[in-house]
């Protein structure tokens, strides 16, 4: 599932491609790729638009458009956006929506588990008003700060690795990246979160950016299926310390990393080097 530093990675890989291209048509697949308006709205609203810069917030991606509003996308577990110029030949399997550009470019929108859903946001409405969850998301990771981390978790004694993931205490940050940072700050997973000290609140800090950035400049992780909108994939899966590592040697202290569910998810751990 692609989490912040896949979606940068998408970003950064149209940043520079897709602004100042025109939609010309708009050809919708799977009608529940297809999140708001209606799906006449969707494609109205869009033809005849230009994109500008592509933005992201927390796990979201905001395309743009010229004219005020956006194109909202959500890549949820399998989604990928394509952006290829000239189109495509072949027919790929599991397209949901494809944006015909201007002068032959086409933007995919390809989702085999289909759970990924796209917006159109008029320029009178707002992201956070069409996408509620966007209202409730927690600060990017740059922007984490102790005085924050502190009193956002001094009430919650759930494990520390489940509160990482809760999208309204920090954005952006999924099973893998928890994992790894976590790891980083020596830090066990089921410490209730409640019970970290400003130093290893600091710590774990430090070891999210970290980890983050890291993995943004690695153009993130590629486990399955994952690639960027050139069809390029990530290159953090060698980097990854504990993550899919089950009973593999620590690459610290040599003992095998562990594993546990918590909330129907693995986590990975080393039981020597996180206390
Ligand atoms: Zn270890």
């Amino acid at each position: 599932m692609p989490e912040l530093p896949e979606v940068e990675t998408v970003r950064r890989s149209l940043e520079f491609r897709l602004a100042g291209r025109l939609i010309e048509k708009v050809d919708i697949r799977r009608a529940s790729a297809v999140a708001h308006p209606t799906l006449a709205g969707f494609s109205q609203g869009l033809v005849g638009q230009q994109f500008t810069a592509p933005q992201r917030r927390g796990k979201y991606l905001l395309l743009g458009l010229a004219a005020g509003g956006w194109l909202g996308v959500h890549l949820r577990m399998s989604g990928r956006l394509i952006l290829r110029d000239p189109p495509l030949t072949e027919d790929l399997a599991h397209l949901r929506v494809i944006l015909h550009l201007v002068g032959g470019g086409r933007l995919y929108f390809q989702d085999p588990r289909t759970f990924g859903r796209l917006w159109y946001i008029r320029p009178d409405e707002t992201p956070a008003r069409v996408i509620p969850t966007l209202a409730r998301l927690g600060p990017e990771p740059a922007d984490l700060e102790l005085t924050y981390f502190q009193s956002a978790l001094a009430r919650r004694s759930i494990a520390i690795k489940t509160a990482l993931l809760d999208q309204a205490l920090v954005a952006g940050i999924g099973n893998i990246y928890a994992d790894e940072s976590l790891f980083q700050a020596g830090i066990h997973p089921l410490t209730p979160a409640n019970q970290l000290d400003p130093a290893r609140l600091t710590k774990l800090i430090q070891s999210i950016q970290q980890v983050l950035n890291q993995a943004i400049l690695a153009g993130g992780t590629t486990l399955r299926d994952y690639a960027d909108s050139q069809g390029q994939p990530g290159n953090y899966q060698t980097r990854l310390q504990v993550y899919g590592r089950y009973q593999q040697a620590c690459l610290q202290c040599g003992n095998p990393i562990h594993r546990l569910r918590l909330g129907g998810r693995s986590s990975h751990f080393c039981l020597t080097c996180q206390t």
